[in-house]
């Protein structure tokens, strides 16, 4: 029985939802909202839809002593950017909303694995993972992921070569610090460096970084993207696929994305790079960022 609570059921709750049963990845999924009227709602509406493909997921709207034998729990709760906003600065409005949701959890005798959607998803995995006092394997942000899709999408779109044969990533705070590490990307197994011009990429990278303010500016809120990435993670989790994703781990004393291995224990491991100088620069700046907006969150 593979059982998951979803914390904040908004559009990226949701959209995480609405793929958790078309994927068939849960057997129980058990909703929590500050709305409880909406959950009443949903846990009906999805049952209906989990129906249509004869499935006998149970889905219901609960509260936190479902978190109990849970594998795992989700964490899309809480404030959204606005136009032009940068994630940062939900930091202290979010981590009073993640700290009240982690100590409600753990009290409902939670002992599995946190993913963490939350924004900004760097500083609020380091604050699940403080507030909840599990191993830090079993705190799981989906960090630059998203970011990582969305280069790859760009990528593609501009080279007309299929994304399973692109291999760039984004690493770093998932947010404006966040960086390519082009020094490592290949198309198939031939350096991107040396097929596509480096003010191309540097224009895409931009557009990368840029495509969150972009979305929110048309539809006021991004989140098919972020729920694919939980999916994916979720998927990695349940199947034990020691899949490599860049999500956000604990590296050193705070959490950002970097090449994590993940399995049944949640992340098996954190994948260090050989940055070149350029590379090491932005990866000190953006540790640097997450680190002084930990340290001025108020706790
Ligand atoms: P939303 O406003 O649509 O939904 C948030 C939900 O959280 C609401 O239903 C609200 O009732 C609920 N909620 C708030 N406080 C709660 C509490 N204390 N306990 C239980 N439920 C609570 O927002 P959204 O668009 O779904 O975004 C949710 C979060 O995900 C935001 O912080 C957003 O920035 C973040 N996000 C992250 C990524 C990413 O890549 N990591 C991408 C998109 C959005």
């Amino acid at each position: 029985m593979k059982k998951v609570v979803v914390v904040g059921l908004g559009n990226v709750g949701m959209a995480y939802v609405s793929n958790l049963i078309s994927t068939r990845l849960a057997d129980e999924i058990v909703l929590i909202d500050l709305n409880r009227d909406k959950i009443l709602g949903e846990a009906m509406d999805l049952s209906h839809a989990a129906t249509v493909f004869n499935t006998s997921i149970k889905i219901k709207a609960g509260d936190y002593k479902d978190c109990f034998g849970a594998d795992i729990v989700v964490i899309a709760a809480g404030l959204n950017q606005e136009k032009g906003e940068t994630r940062l600065n939900l930091i202290n409005r979010n981590n009073e909303i993640i700290k009240s949701i982690v100590k409600e959890v753990m009290q409902g005798g939670f002992d599995g694995i946190f993913l963490v959607a939350t924004n900004p998803v760097d500083i609020m995995s380091y604050a699940v993972r403080k507030y909840s006092g599990l191993p830090h394997n079993r705190v799981i942000g989906t960090g630059t992921l998203l970011d990582s899709e969305r280069l790859k999408y760009l990528l593609s779109q501009k080279i007309n070569v299929s994304t399973e044969n692109i291999h760039a990533y984004v690493v770093g705070e998932h947010g404006d610090s966040s960086f390519v590490v082009w020094s490592k990307s290949t198309i198939g197994m031939v350096p991107i460096l040396e097929t596509v011009p480096k003010e191309d990429l540097e224009a895409i990278e931009y557009e990368t970084k840029h495509l969150a303010y972009k979305i929110i500016e048309y539809k006021d809120e991004t989140s098919y993207g972020v729920a694919m990435c939980l999916i994916k993670i979720t998927k990695a989790i349940f199947n034990n696929e020691n899949l490599v994703l860049n999500v956000s781990s604990p590296v050193d004393d705070i959490y950002m994305s970097m090449p994590s291995v993940i399995n049944k224990d949640g992340i098996k491991g954190t994948m260090k790079i050989n940055f070149n100088e350029e590379e090491m620069e932005k990866y000190e700046n953006t540790k640097k960022i997450i680190k002084d907006a930990i340290d001025s969150m108020e706790v």
